[in-house]
């Protein structure tokens, strides 16, 4: 059986009388990674900070690790790990420093060069922010997000704006990080992404789950209602040019 590690229960919040969301319930299950798709605009942000306690919803239920994501934001935000936008890290510190001064932040023992070892920067430790190439940057705020060793992990859109190899790299850190049993709740535009990573999606649209189910069952019941794609599948794709050209090694 399955264990509920997320429990979201006919959630809404509306601005200005229109539905953000729209009386939303999923579940997630611990150590898996679940992601929230949709259309710009659909509610998945809306809904990702109701469950981090950073907006209230007017209606319904969130329960994260059975503490209350909206009476208790406090208790939430220290046990879950959120992947900060860029620019909120500190320009003059280096990476081991940064990461040290957010454990300190959240009271916690955690070693920085573990971390760093877990998001494979140890050999960045001495190095600042601005030295850091974009998947790297992507790295590190992985790593910021596993200070308070978290037991659920929010990742908003973790790949955007990379290129092939970094955004292979970072989802192998994120397959590592379901490896060692954390939970991730994922927003993603990318659907080989979500195909890749996610053992289960919610497609969101105007506030509304309309599907639910693991990338390849979704996949199966679009093929059985008798879709055809219209492109024919190639063997290997301009992605795989790009990586076979370039190699896969970790920069
Ligand atoms: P997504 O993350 O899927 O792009 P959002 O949750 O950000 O969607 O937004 C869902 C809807 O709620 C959109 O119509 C958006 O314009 C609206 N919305 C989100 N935040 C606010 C806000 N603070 N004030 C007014 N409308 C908002």
């Amino acid at each position: 059986m399955n264990q509920s590690i997320v429990i979201v229960n006919n959630l809404s919040k509306k601005y200005n009388e229109v539905y953000a969301v729209n009386d939303i319930s999923f579940k997630v299950n611990k150590g898996e990674i679940f992601g929230l798709l949709g259309p710009n605009g659909a509610g998945k942000t809306t809904t990702v900070e109701i469950l981090e306690g950073l907006i209230s919803p007017d209606s319904g239920e969130a329960i994260i690790d059975g503490i209350d994501a909206i009476k208790n934001t406090k208790k939430i935000r220290s046990i879950i790990g959120i992947q900060l936008q860029q620019n909120a890290f500190f320009e003059n510190l280096n990476l081991y420093e940064i990461i040290d001064v957010y454990s300190k932040l959240y009271s916690s023992n955690n070693d920085p060069n573990i971390i760093l070892e877990k998001v494979d920067l140890v050999s960045k430790k001495d190095a600042s922010y601005n030295e850091l190439s974009g998947g790297q940057k992507q790295r590190l705020a992985i790593g910021i997000a596993l200070v308070n060793d978290p037991v659920v992990i929010f990742l908003d859109e973790p790949t955007t704006g990379l290129d092939p190899q970094a955004r292979r790299n970072l989802w192998e850190l994120i397959n590592n990080l379901k490896g060692q049993g954390k939970t991730i709740l994922l927003t993603t535009h990318y659907m080989e992404e979500a195909e890749e990573l996610c053992d289960r999606v919610a497609i969101i649209e105007n506030g509304k789950i309309i599907a639910l189910n693991s990338p390849q069952k979704l996949i199966s019941e679009l093929i059985s209602s008798g879709f055809k794609a219209q492109k024919k599948i190639n063997e290997a794709t301009l992605d795989d040019v790009f990586l076979n050209l370039t190699g896969k090694k970790l920069i």
